[in-house]
């Protein structure tokens, strides 16, 4: 099988990328705005279109949100942001639709921010998505841009990922030092939702959306645990055998994120990963106790 990813040079790209080529021995293609092995340029994608034929088309490209101060310093974030997502997106399901062998599957990513934070709604890939904040009418742009026409016989999977757990990269990464050093804490109130995934499942539902062919439309990728920041805050800590009694109060991490960005953190949604489940998706960490003690066994030592 052939498979091109864009992003594929990320966190949640690299882990994939190793479960393709070296699980599965798929050949795989990155799409980087760098130049490397196996790496097409965007550049050259952009000038040139799709010049072969792959089974699976997967787009991850996204400028990173939660960067201490980089909407305060860099006047073209939110640009970033956007286009990052939006054209990288728009221009595949672009070449997919005018490709004469056009890919079988195409999945592009999107995220749970889509979703109105709220403290009871429980949120199904078929509930209304509102559009009302920056994070969701980012999600839902990007949803639009990477649609194809209906005449277009690829199937499309729109990945809506929740927060991801793994070692070497998003909350944890960011958060192991000082929960490392005692000095970790709930975010905000805690009470709010965390919809999160660890990175093997997130992986493991992606394969799962290439290989099954009933999966299309949004696809929610989070695990089937309704947990909040606060109970987050206390297995990771307890995996970590810290204490965390430093919680990190709503305008700080304002400051620090920005008041759009910070709302993936401070505010949540409750979200049911409900095609996974019902596609016979068997989750590997469907617990937050299991999960954050993968996540910290590095880091304590066992
Ligand atoms: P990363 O932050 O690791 O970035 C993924 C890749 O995007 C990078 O390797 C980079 O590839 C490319 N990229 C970064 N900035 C830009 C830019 N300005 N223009 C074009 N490409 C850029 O992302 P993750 O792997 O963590 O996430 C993958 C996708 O999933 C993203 O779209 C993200 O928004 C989404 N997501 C992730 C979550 C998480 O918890 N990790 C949660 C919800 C959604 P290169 O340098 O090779 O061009």
């Amino acid at each position: 099988m052939k498979i091109l990813i864009g992003g594929g040079t990320g966190f949640i790209g690299q882990h994939l990328v190793k479960q393709l080529v070296f699980k599965k021995g798929y050949d795989v293609k990155i799409i980087s705005r760098r130049s490397g092995p196996d790496h097409i340029t965007w550049d050259s994608l952009y000038k040139n279109g799709l010049s072969e034929y792959y089974d699976a088309i997967i787009n991850l490209s996204g400028e990173n949100i939660l960067q201490p101060f980089k909407y305060r310093i860099d006047g073209e974030f939110l640009d970033k942001v956007y286009s990052s997502r939006i054209e990288t997106n728009g221009f595949l399901s672009k070449c997919i639709e005018n490709s004469e062998n056009p890919p079988k599957v195409w999945i592009s990513t999107s995220a749970i921010g889509i979703y109105e934070p709220h403290r009871h709604n429980r949120y199904t890939e078929s509930s209304e998505t509102s559009g009302n904040c920056v994070i969701s009418k980012l999600c839902q742009d990007n949803e639009n841009a990477s649609k194809l026409s209906e005449n277009c016989k690829t199937r499309h999977v729109i990945s809506r990922t929740g927060v991801v757990l793994g070692r070497n990269g998003g909350i944890v990464y960011k958060t192991w030092l000082p929960f490392f050093f005692g000095l970790g804490g709930r975010i905000g109130s805690g009470k709010q939702y965390f919809p999160w995934i660890h990175i093997d499942d997130a992986v493991g539902i992606l394969e799962h959306a290439i290989d099954n062919e009933t999966i299309k439309g949004p696809l929610n990728v989070v695990a089937p645990a309704f947990d909040t920041n606060e109970d987050f805050t206390r297995e990771f800590s307890k995996a970590m055998c810290r204490p965390a009694l430093f919680p990190i109060p709503d305008f700080v991490m304002r400051t620090v994120f920005g008041p759009d960005f910070s709302k993936v953190v401070l505010e949540g949604q409750c979200v049911v990963p409900e095609k996974a489940i019902q596609s016979g998706y068997n989750f590997k960490y469907p617990d937050l106790k299991s999960a954050c003690q993968e996540v910290s066994r590095w880091m304590t030592f066992t």
